[in-house]
């Protein structure tokens, strides 16, 4: 790490971390997750010096607060405000553009942040009109019918929205199928049109975080985001000037990274988050 990215991080207004990966990886078969090294103690330091920080993961299979319930167990202290998923800020995005019927193509996490913001949400292969969204997170129990109604939706008029586009996600067990894109990838050979992410890398999520985070507009450049995976993290981090900081113990190879995109490049690359401790 630079002395210049150093400082960056001594000075930050706040911290994101990713959670798959970064400071903690789930387990498929449990549902439940394990710290990573030197994690839980990164961030009750960075809560100690009064530094705002959330937890931000790009998975929807269960609600924000599930989550935060899964990574207390772990030995997390986390608050359930803390904690995000893309439907955090795809229920922000609908409310800002006053959107409020929406098809959701995803388990009951994904729902769960749409209910709460007041948004009328769609079952999959439910029977409906004037659909002004179609959105997709986790589903694994994807059906023929569901691709149907949600294409009839979008030629009807309703957006392609999504929580996630990556084909793939670190796990205990390596690297998993991300259920959205396999659906994104269909829809879009439908109708043609292809989804907009809603969750990680987008400004909308990124600007939902800095929001919950209580970060003024003038303060968001010195934000610091924490994560494994360039197409994620690192791609928000240069997208809105925030710092990236890469971790290589998740989807992110050090051997990799001399081929990644300048678009999708960490500005330092740490192997374990006590890196980050010495330095706040
Ligand atoms: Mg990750």
């Amino acid at each position: 790490m630079t002395p210049d990215i150093a400082d960056r991080v001594r000075q930050a207004s706040g911290f994101i971390f990713d959670m798959d990966g970064t400071i903690a990886l789930g387990d498929a078969a449990s549902g439940g997750h394990r710290a990573l090294p030197g994690a839980i103690e990164l961030l009750a330091a960075i809560k100690a010096r009064g530094i705002p920080l959330c937890v931000f993961t790009n998975g929807t299979a269960k609600p924000p607060a599930a989550y935060a319930r899964s990574l207390r167990s772990a030995g997390f202290d986390l608050a359930d405000g803390e904690m995000m998923t893309p439907s955090s800020s795809a229920a922000a995005w609908f409310v800002k553009r006053g959107i409020r019927r929406v098809r959701v193509l995803g388990n009951a996490g994904v729902a769960a942040p749409l209910r709460e913001a007041g948004i009328t949400c769609i079952g999959p292969a439910e029977r409906a009109s004037e659909v002004e969204a179609v959105y997709t997170g986790w589903f694994r129990e994807f059906t023929f019918p569901d691709l149907e109604a949600a294409c009839q939706s979008v030629w009807d008029g309703a957006l392609v929205t999504t929580a996630s586009h990556v084909p793939f996600f670190a796990t205990a067990h390596g690297r998993a199928i991300g259920a959205s894109f396999a659906i994104n990838a269909m829809i879009a050979a439908m109708t043609g049109k292809r989804a907009k992410v809603l969750g990680k890398p987008s400004r909308t999520a990124f600007d939902t975080a800095a929001d919950a985070m209580g970060i003024a507009r003038a303060d968001r450049g010195r934000i610091v985001i924490v994560g494994d995976d360039p197409a994620l993290e690192m791609r928000m981090a240069r997208t809105v000037g925030a710092t990236g900081i890469g971790m290589t113990t998740g989807i992110m190879k050090p051997a990799a990274l001399a081929t990644l995109k300048p678009a999708e490049r960490p500005h330092a690359i740490i192997e374990t988050l006590r890196a980050l401790h010495d330095l706040i």
